[in-house]
């Protein structure tokens, strides 16, 4: 049943609730004008059988009814622009407005994608130069510009890797994935039709030589490693497991989504890495999460190069064009070049911080996490007793136990404190996880304020759980069901409410 918000208080303070868009207006009330038709209506060519009985369940709302609705439901998200947004493994930094800037320059936002190369040469230009830059970064030669995001570029990886094989008429079938993983390791595996084998990671929090050793055999098709970890530990012996690897002919898949911890640090390419996919939304600051869609392009070894998504662009002096003459190729992986405005974006940050920028940002990054690991770890369970790179994994352990108080319970109170809180009971190695990525954009003083509320709220579980395990308080609303909306979700919206 629908609420009757006509009957309830819809607003407390400025602080307003919003219905459905349905659930406002009344019956016949249009927020536009449209002219007269000045064709002949056409329904008698139409198949009756295709034509509604009634017209389509509409909102029927004002101009103004709309847009406050809109711009209501607006202010209830959470952006980067309103404040710190520590989620852990999702790198939310803060993204320039110069990128904006950018991308909306009407010779890139109009440009038709079905346009002739003749007639794309500065989108191409563009293009061509990101490549090279990312391939810089990373140590590789080549890379697609392609895939949408991250998990689209493990699927591509994995493509390109299979058709390695198969192009030695080899088909070995496993693919070798840490416990730490990103879920989306794994999807990518078995929607390439690999099985997926779980290597534990060791005491240290990272994988092991011997491990991979165990694991080995002439059946394995790669290994898929995340460096930094998703606990947030760099893998050390990445250069020796790549080695044991290539030796039973198998490839190294480097899941890069963590590179913000890399740059200028560490070039995978120069470390037996064969396939590397990049985050542009996470490391070169374009928009993600509600923000914007992604882009997660996959830097590849000499050996992968021929088997790269076409057309590849190509680049003979001052020209560019786009080849498309490749048959080894897995083909194409995405309508016309992928998220272009966000390659722009990246294009921009890249250029616009440098060698040396890239490469301060990664420090304070890596600074960041481990000024927060600092101040946090008498006041939280630290799983791993060594230094983090760009994120903080914490725990309830010591807290659940002395106080009844676990993760959820913190996570909802920092809301009460103004941040966004972090990615929680993720990793799934680290029982009660807390994960937190500052980035290297926040200011001293924000991460002071982070931590001074979290110290507070394990203060605050000591002295008066109840108030913490009720949180969060001065939200405009309380504690949701977690799963209901998932269970039953309600996605049509009829008359009868
Ligand atoms: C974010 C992330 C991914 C997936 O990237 P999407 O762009 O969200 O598809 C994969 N692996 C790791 C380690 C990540 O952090």
């Amino acid at each position: 049943m629908s609420v009757d918000h006509r009957k309830e208080r819809l607003s407390s303070g400025l602080l307003h609730r919003e219905p459905l868009i349905f659930e406002r207006g009344s019956a016949g009330r249009v927020g536009c004008s449209l002219p007269e038709a000045d064709v002949p209506e056409a329904t008698a060519a139409i198949d009756p059988a295709l034509l509604r009985a009634e017209p389509p369940l509409l909102p029927e709302v004002s101009e103004p009814e709309a847009t406050r609705h809109f711009t209501r439901l607006s202010q209830w998200n959470f952006a980067i622009d309103l404040g710190m947004y520590p989620l852990g493994s999702c790198t939310m930094k803060y993204n320039p407005k110069n990128n904006e800037r950018a991308a909306r320059m009407p010779g890139f936002a109009n440009l038709h994608p079905a346009l002739g190369p003749e007639h794309l040469q500065g989108a191409l230009a563009l293009m061509w130069r990101l490549e090279r830059a990312l391939c810089e970064i990373t140590g590789f030669g080549r890379a697609t510009l392609q895939p949408a995001a991250g998990a689209q570029g493990e699927l591509a990886g994995l493509m390109m890797i299979r058709a390695y094989h198969v192009d030695r008429h080899r088909s070995p079938s496993k693919v070798l994935i840490p416990d730490s993983a990103h879920g989306t390791n794994p999807a990518s595996c078995t929607v390439n039709g690999f099985a997926t084998v779980p290597l534990p990671t060791g005491a240290r929090g990272t994988l092991d030589l011997d491990t991979v050793r165990k694991a080995i055999s002439d059946d394995v098709a790669a290994i898929m490693i995340t460096n930094p970890s998703t606990v947030g530990l760099f893998e050390d012996q990445i250069a020796e497991i790549a080695e044991l690897v290539h030796a039973h002919g198998a490839l190294v898949y480097m899941d890069g989504a963590n590179l913000n911890a890399l740059l200028g640090q560490f070039r995978p390419g120069d470390h037996g890495v064969d396939c590397l996919h990049i985050n542009l939304h996470k490391t070169f600051t374009t928009p993600h999460g509600g923000g914007g869609p992604g882009a997660g392009p996959v830097a590849v070894a000499p050996g992968l190069v021929p088997f790269l998504p076409t057309p590849t662009v190509e680049s003979t002096g001052d020209d560019y064009r786009l080849d498309f003459d490749r048959p080894k190729s897995i083909g194409r992986v995405r309508a016309f070049f992928g998220n272009f405005g966000m390659f722009v974006r990246a294009y921009t940050y890249i250029r616009e911080m440098g060698a040396d920028g890239l490469k301060a940002a990664t420090e304070m990054a890596v600074l960041n996490a481990n000024y927060l690991k600092a101040r946090l770890q008498a006041h939280y369970h630290t799983p791993y007793d060594r230094a983090c790179m760009h994120e903080v994994v914490v725990s309830d352990q010591r807290l659940k136990k002395e106080t009844g108080v676990q993760t959820l319970d913190v996570a909802k109170r920092l809301m009460d404190h103004g941040f966004h809180p972090p990615t929680i009971y993720f990793p799934l190695i680290v029982m009660g996880a807390l994960m937190i990525e500052p980035t290297e954009t926040e200011t001293l003083e924000t991460l002071d304020e982070l931590a001074d509320a979290l110290v507070a709220i394990a203060e605050e579980a000591r002295t008066d759980p109840e108030t913490v395990k009720a949180a969060p308080h001065t939200t405009g609303l309380r504690r949701l069901d977690e799963t209901l909306a998932a269970r039953k979700p309600r996605l049509r919206y009829t008359r009868e409410g």
